[in-house]
C-alpha cells in the first residue's frame, strides 16, 4: 500500500462519501456527549441508532448538503471506550470537523477498505466488511472489558462504529481508530509483521519508487532486524502483547498483525514537508493532487485560534448544538508542540510512541510507534478453505491462514525472537542446538 494521502475534496470520487459520514459521526457524538454520563447497562452494547439525513433537516437532525441515513452503533458504549483511551470530546470532534477534513490513504488493499485520515492525522477512519462489522458487535463486550483491565492494551483503539447509506449506494460500515503514527514525527521505516513468511515479502526494488512503503517480515528478516529494549521495557510490552493475544486467540480472531513504524531521531524530521504544506493552504495557489498526508498537518496555527475552537466545541457539545460543518476553518489543534507524550500511557511515554533502550537500560536512537492491527477477521469459514488450499501447496505451519490458537502462538513466537539480544538468541541456538 502505498502511504500517500490523496486530499478528499469536492472532485473527489468518495466527496459525498466522506461528507456524509463526518456528519454523521459530528452529529451523533454531540448527541450522546451531550447527555449526562452514566453507567453502560447490557443494552448498551447492542444498541444502535439511526438518523435521516436531508436539506430540510427536522428539530433533532440538522440540514445536510446530501440525503444520507446513518446508524450510529452502541453510542454509549464508544463514548465509554474514548473516555478510557482518555480522548477529549471536544478535541475528538474537531480533529473530525473541518473543510479539508480527510486524506485518503492509497488505493484499497485486497480487503478492499478504504483509509481516511482525520486532518490532524490523528484518527483513521477504516471502511469495514459488513462481516467485520458484525464481528465487532459480537465481541464488543469482550473487548470492552480487555481495554477496562488493560488500559495499555496493543490492540486498535476502537472509538466508533457507524454506517452510512446513500440513495440507491450501499452500505457502508465503517470504524474510527487511531493512528499509530505521530503527526509531529517522521517515520522512517514501516514494517507490517505476522511472523509469517509465506507471501510476507515487499519487493525491494520497488522501494525506490516509494521509500515510505510498509515493509513486511522477510524484509525485516533480510534487515537482520530487532526491537530494541531493555529489560524492563521488553517485559512491559511481551507481556502486554501476550495479554491481547491471549483475548485474540480466545476470541478465535486470526490474520492481525504487528505495525511498527521507526522514527530515527539521528535523522530527525528532515523529510517533513512543512513548507510544501503552506502552499497546499494556499487559497490561491494550485493545490498538488496528491501529497502526504503528513505534511497537511506540519501546519502551524495560532495557539488562540485553537483555544477559541475548542471552546467553541465545548459550548456546542453542551447545547446540543450540531457543530456547523461548513463553517469550521481548517485550523487545527497545536499538534507540533503538545499531547503526544500521552501521560499513563506505557507505549507513548517517549514522544508519543516507546523509545528503544540499550541493553544496559540507555536511550537509543530509535523510537517506536507500534500496535496490533487488523484484528477483526474471525477465523470462519473463508479462513477455513484458504487454509485447506494453500496447505495443498506449501509448508502448513507456514502459512498465513492458521487456527487462531496457533496463529496467535506463532505471532508472539515471532515478535518476542525479533526482542531478542544477539546474545539471547545465541544461547537460545545453543540450547536448540543441545536439545
Ligand atoms: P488486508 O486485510 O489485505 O491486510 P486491510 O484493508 O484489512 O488489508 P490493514 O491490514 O488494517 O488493511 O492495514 C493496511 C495498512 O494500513 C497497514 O499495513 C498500515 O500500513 C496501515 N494502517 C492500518 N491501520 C493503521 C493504524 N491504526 N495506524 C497507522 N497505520 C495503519
Ligand atoms: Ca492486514
Ligand atoms: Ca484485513
Amino acid at each position: 500500500r502505498v502511504l500517500v494521502g490523496i486530499k478528499v475534496d469536492e472532485s473527489h470520487a468518495n466527496w459525498v462519501t466522506a461528507y456524509n459520514m463526518l456528519t454523521g459521526i459530528r452529529v451523533s457524538v454531540s448527541r450522546t456527549n451531550a447527555k449526562l454520563d452514566r453507567p453502560l447497562t447490557d443494552a448498551d452494547f447492542e444498541a444502535k441508532q439511526k438518523s435521516t439525513f436531508d436539506i430540510a433537516g427536522n428539530e433533532l437532525v440538522p440540514s445536510a448538503k446530501y440525503d444520507f441515513k446513518f446508524k450510529d452503533y452502541a453510542p454509549w458504549v464508544f463514548r465509554h471506550l474514548r473516555a478510557l483511551f482518555r480522548l477529549d470530546p471536544a478535541d475528538y470532534l474537531m480533529s473530525l470537523t473541518g473543510k479539508y477534513i480527510l486524506s485518503e490513504l492509497g488505493s484499497p488493499g485486497k480487503s478492499g477498505s478504504f483509509f481516511y485520515f482525520s486532518r490532524d492525522y490523528k484518527y483513521i477512519i477504516k471502511t469495514i466488511h459488513r462481516s467485520e462489522h458484525k464481528f465487532l458487535r459480537k465481541i464488543l463486550k469482550d473487548y470492552y472489558q480487555h481495554v477496562t483491565d488493560n488500559p495499555n492494551t496493543l490492540l486498535s483503539q476502537f472509538y466508533g462504529l457507524h454506517r452510512v447509506k446513500m440513495p440507491y449506494g450501499k452500505k457502508i460500515h465503517f470504524v474510527i481508530m487511531n493512528n499509530l503514527f505521530p503527526p509531529h514525527r517522521d517515520i522512517h521505516q514501516t514494517f507490517d509483521l505476522k511472523g509469517s513468511t509465506v507471501g510476507r515479502d515487499f519487493i525491494e526494488d520497488d522501494l525506490d519508487k516509494n521509500p515510505r512503503a510498509t515493509l513486511k517480515d522477510l524484509n525485516w528478516l533480510r534487515r537482520r532486524r530487532r526491537v530494541e529494549l531493555a529489560l524492563e521495557k521488553k517485559r512491559l510490552f511481551l507481556d502486554q502483547l501476550q495479554k491481547d493475544v491471549g483475548l485474540l486467540q480466545r476470541l478465535q480472531i486470526m490474520d492481525y498483525s504487528l505495525l511498527i513504524g521507526i522514527h530515527d531521531r539521528q535523522r530527525g524530521n528532515e523529510e517533513n514537508l512543512r513548507d510544501k504544506t503552506l502552499q497546499i493552504f494556499n487559497p490561491g495557489g494550485d493545490v498538488p493532487e496528491e501529497y502526504d498526508p503528513q505534511s497537511v498537518l506540519m501546519r502551524t496555527p495560532s495557539k488562540l485560534e485553537n483555544q477559541r475552537k475548542a471552546r467553541e466545541l465545548r459550548q456546542m457539545i453542551k447545547s446540543e448544538r450540531p457543530i456547523p460543518m461548513g463553517q469550521s476553518s481548517s485550523r487545527m489543534p497545536d499538534e507540533l508542540d503538545e499531547g503526544h507524550n500521552r501521560p499513563g500511557f506505557v507505549f507513548n511515554q517517549d514522544d508519543g510512541g516507546f523509545r528503544a533502550t540499550h541493553e544496559d537500560g540507555s536511550p537509543a536512537d530509535e523510537i517506536y510507534y507500534l500496535g496490533v492491527i487488523d484484528c477483526l477477521t474471525h477465523y470462519g469459514i473463508i479462513k477455513k478453505i484458504e487454509h485447506f488450499w494453500k496447505g495443498l501447496s506449501s509448508d502448513s505451519t507456514k502459512i498465513s491462514a492458521l487456527p487462531p490458537q496457533e496463529y496467535g502462538e506463532r505471532f508472539m513466537n515471532f515478535i518476542s525472537g525479533v526482542t531478542m539480544s544477539a546474545e539471547e538468541a545465541a544461547r537460545e541456538a545453543q540450547e536448540r542446538d543441545q536439545a
